[in-house]
């Protein structure tokens, strides 16, 4: 089938990718192109079709022959600075409050030239495992430490990737009860006069915006309620998201109850937070009824399924908050707790704990590629524009190998090949008609240099 190719402009389009064994378009149709093909003209899809229909003429022509092209997919929860303490131990074996404070000291380190160095690995790294559209969490600001967000949207900017930053704060520290120490955290008029400037600096909202920007006050333990309904409504006069962690970790709940009284996701409602302009990082300890709050509400879930993992945080109930009508999307989380940033990985996790929860029945192969695209697309506000392939989308799409050792013998469905077989990075991925991916690797020419930068930063913050 073709769609849309009538609105293919006069001439040769920016790029073709073609020849694919099977374009899955995730389109609301859930379309899926045998022999499929795209076509990409001033960073849009403008053009679909299968093996049966001619391609049009293009200046730049990506094979994608035998291989499985999908959208790009959308990271919903990251922390890129965090790329500079990985794999640190013992951090991890703490718990999440144990594995915060033995980092916090070694995060105070952050300045402007960490931020960008650090996000432009972390991006780079996400393009690699098919991701062309992330988000950051930044909410570690120390004192003196300069305007990180400028300098992390400059890096994903080089980078080319297509970036939502939200600017975290903190403002509860271990003299007001909270978790994180006195030197990383700000007070409310700062945070939100710097927020409010970020979003008229930064957040650009045309449809096919390459940058937006939220507001992602981090986590009960770390901000005072006071700071959360202040950031939600100023996210309603500025229009723009809100994003923060609730409900990741048992010591969590214990917190809640001991300073609000009450368990997280009530201290979401009762801040102001309760909402489809909201998306929350992990929810792994909803109960039943907040599972339905959160789907009347249409807030958004980024499900960690590598970070609740590693830090034994427990099993998140996807396909129950699907169910409620809450949008999920899949996040790589910080590195320092997932340690590795594929979105490729996390979908295979997501998969397998969804059957490790619900029974084998319980999530297939396509549920998992709907949280990577169209879900993910959900939390950031972006449906319809990314996450899927529809004439009038974003031109950013991957192109899966689904040959070779690892693949050899899945013949019968190339979804489910994606995600059982493996492991697997992207051959080829895309963000608005800019291949920046190419035969498995990166295109861009800094990648030694900026590498250098940042094993000189990391060995300065461990040492
Ligand atoms: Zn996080």
């Amino acid at each position: 089938m073709t769609v849309g190719l009538g609105l293919a402009p006069v001439g040769p389009v920016d790029l073709v990718v073609g020849g694919a064994r099977l374009v899955v378009t995730m389109d609301d149709a859930r379309t899926e192109l045998l022999g499929g093909w795209v076509a990409i003209d001033h960073g849009a899809v403008v053009a679909l079709g299968s093996s049966s229909q001619p391609e049009p003429p293009a200046r730049r022509r990506v094979d994608a022959a035998g291989g499985l092209v999908t959208p790009g997919f959308v990271n919903t929860h990251h922390h890129l600075y965090q790329n500079l303490t990985r794999a640190l131990p013992p951090s991890t074996s703490q718990g999440l409050f144990g594995w915060l404070q033995t980092l916090y000291p070694i995060w105070a380190g952050l300045d402007e030239e960490a931020a960008y160095v650090s996000a432009w690995v972390g991006c780079a790294e996400l393009l690699l495992g098919g991701c062309t559209t992330t988000m950051d969490h930044l909410y570690v600001h120390p004192t003196g430490g300069g305007d990180l967000i400028t300098a992390e949207i400059a890096a994903a900017t080089d980078v080319g990737i297509r970036f939502h930053a939200t600017r975290g704060s903190m403002s509860r520290s271990r003299k007001d009860g909270g978790l994180p120490p006195d030197h990383v955290v700000q007070e409310h008029d700062e945070i939100l006069a710097d927020s409010e400037r970020l979003v008229d600096l930064h957040h650009q909202r045309d449809r096919l915006a390459m940058v937006q920007v939220a507001l992602a006050p981090c986590s009960p333990f770390s901000v005072t309620p006071e700071l959360m309904a202040e950031t939600a409504a100023l996210a309603e006069r500025l229009d723009v998201r809100l994003h923060t962690h609730i409900a990741e970790d048992l010591d969590e709940d214990d917190y809640c109850r001991e300073i609000y009284g009450c368990r997280p996701i009530e201290h979401l409602e009762e801040v102001g937070w309760g909402s489809d302009r909201t998306w929350v990082a992990h929810c792994v300890h909803p109960n039943e009824a907040e599972v339905e709050r959160l789907g009347r509400w249409g807030t958004g879930v980024a499900h960690c399924p590598s970070s609740n993992q590693i830090l034994g945080a427990g099993l998140a109930p996807v396909q129950e908050l699907r169910a409620a009508g809450a949008p999920v999307g899949l996040g790589c989380d910080g590195s320092a707790s997932a340690d590795s940033a594929s979105l490729w990985m996390e979908a295979r996790a997501a998969l397998l704990l969804g059957r490790l929860r619900g029974g084998a029945a319980a999530m297939q192969a396509r549920d998992a590629l709907e949280l990577a695209t169209r879900g993910g697309a959900a939390c950031l506000g972006r449906a319809g524009t990314i996450g899927e392939l529809s004439v009038g989308s974003a031109g950013d799409l991957v192109v899966w190998p689904l040959d070779g050792v690892a693949h050899a013998g899945a013949l019968a469905d190339p979804v489910e090949a994606l995600l059982r077989c493996g492991p697997t990075s992207a051959r080829t991925t895309v963000v608005a008609g800019e291949v920046l991916v190419d035969g498995g690797c990166l295109v861009h020419e800094d990648v030694a240099a900026n590498l250098a930068r940042h094993a000189r930063i990391a060995e300065r913050w461990q040492s």
